[in-house]
């Protein structure tokens, strides 16, 4: 798919060419659009109203753009799509300022993009809860790319408006299935896991996902244990769809692989060392040297395999190591489990529960591509290269975890 987009992205230069595309696809979606552009203006001459108003936006350089909306009917954002023809906006091009879409730093640096577009990749990237810590590099990539790579990105935001759009209200901490979380942005969940807790127990905190939901359901020791962390964080586009079924908005999808390099730039200011603890024989070796090449001055100051027995020789290694933060890969719910009955027995200021993460970071197992992650299909990849072991987790589990969702939606309705 990457490839393919690479290969379309040199018509991109062209901008004759993208904006006869442009206007042709306006006309043409206007042309589709005529019976509901009739209804609407019928709609707003029965309430004694011109049927177009003008409503002004503010795009992230802080340019004011003027968009048409119908004063009646439905859908009344589509009268924007008269703003594309004349060429005030673009179908893709720079963000507009969104309720909820909050890039930091971005509307204090001046945008790559030329005109204001009625979609753009930042939006995307809020809608599914991926954090970029280089909006203008996707800014950058997203000018450079072709038309039909513009296509898909407004099919992918479509997409995933249907699926996660957000509802206004974004509680910073709240509650799903029973299990507290913390509604953060990627940095503020860093930023906790980095700060000095001196004097304190060495605090825990677990990723929460469908999978998790669906183990605490028959796991009760789980349930406590989640329910007892320190800070759970929300991780995967089925805690956000359960989130907007249940009438809230999520911030960052704040799962163990995207925060990891924000974690050990992190570590690497605030003078932060890692424990690898988990995986296969040699896989957080691996991991680590990697990380140490890609993360200069980070440091690692241990690494064990997740297979053994004797839980006290482990966390006396882990002591002994001084390591600050402890990342404990022993796959669910073993992981939990084991943080929470060791924690008051380890040193370190914070164990956090990171899953398969060292077989992502060792290289052992490929990332899903981007355009998968951006539709919160990461798990159709991982059931493809596992499918044995994720068959339980995914096929059975997601159906399950849907009607978890399904039953929360009808008991917060009071049904
Ligand atoms: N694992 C381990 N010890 C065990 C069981 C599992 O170290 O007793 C490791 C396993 O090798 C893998 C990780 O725990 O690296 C679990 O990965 P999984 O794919 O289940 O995690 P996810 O990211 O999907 O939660």
């Amino acid at each position: 798919m990457s490839s393919y987009l690479n290969s379309h992205s040199s018509q991109a230069g062209n901008p004759g060419v993208r904006n006869a595309l442009r206007f042709c696809a306006a006309l043409l979606l206007i042309i589709a659009l005529l019976p509901l552009f009739l209804f609407n203006t019928v709609a707003a001459l029965l309430c004694f109203k011109a049927p177009l108003t003008r409503q002004t936006w503010i795009d992230i350089s802080a340019q004011p753009v003027r968009l048409l909306r119908w004063q009646a009917g439905i859908f009344k954002g589509s009268a924007a799509v008269l703003n594309v023809l004349s060429g005030t906006i673009h179908f893709v091009g720079n963000p507009l300022v969104r309720a909820g879409v909050s890039i930091p730093g971005t509307a204090r640096l001046c945008s790559p993009c030329h005109r204001p577009g009625l979609f753009d990749s930042l939006w995307l990237y809020s809608l599914i809860g991926l954090s970029t810590e280089k909006p203008l590099v996707l800014l950058h990539q997203q000018c450079r790319q072709s038309a039909f790579a513009d296509t898909l990105l407004i099919v992918r935001i479509a997409l995933c408006l249907g699926l996660y759009h957000k509802s206004a209200v974004m509680p910073p901490h709240s509650t799903l299935f029973g299990i507290p979380f913390s509604n953060t942005r990627m940095h503020s969940a860093v930023d906790w896991v980095v700060h000095d807790s001196a004097h304190q127990a060495c605090r825990s905190a677990y990723y929460i996902n469908a999978n998790s939901v669906n183990l605490s359901a028959r796991n009760a020791q789980l349930y406590q244990v989640l329910r007892s962390s320190d800070r759970n964080f929300i991780d995967g586009s089925g805690m956000r769809i359960a989130a907007r079924q249940a009438g809230m908005s999520l911030a960052d999808n704040n799962n163990g692989t995207d925060m990891l390099p924000v974690l050990c730039r992190a570590a690497i200011t605030h003078k932060r060392s890692l424990f690898l603890l988990g995986a296969q024989p040699g896989v957080a070796q691996q991991a680590a040297t990697n990380l140490r090449q890609q993360f200069p001055g980070l440091h690692i100051a241990g690494v064990q395999h997740g297979y053994f027995d004797d839980d006290e020789a482990v966390v006396n290694q882990i002591n002994q190591s001084g390591a600050d933060i402890v990342l404990v890969a022993l796959g669910s719910p073993r992981q939990e489990i084991w943080i929470d009955t060791n924690k008051h027995k380890l040193q370190a200021q914070c164990a956090l529960a990171v899953g398969g993460l060292f077989d992502f970071f060792s290289g052992n197992i490929a990332r899903a591509p981007m355009w998968m992650r951006e539709l919160g299909l990461e798990w159709i990849w991982r059931l493809i290269l596992e499918p044995k072991a994720k068959f339980n987790r995914y096929v059975l589990g997601n159906p399950i975890f849907l009607f978890r969702v399904y039953v929360l939606q009808q008991a917060l309705r009071g049904l």
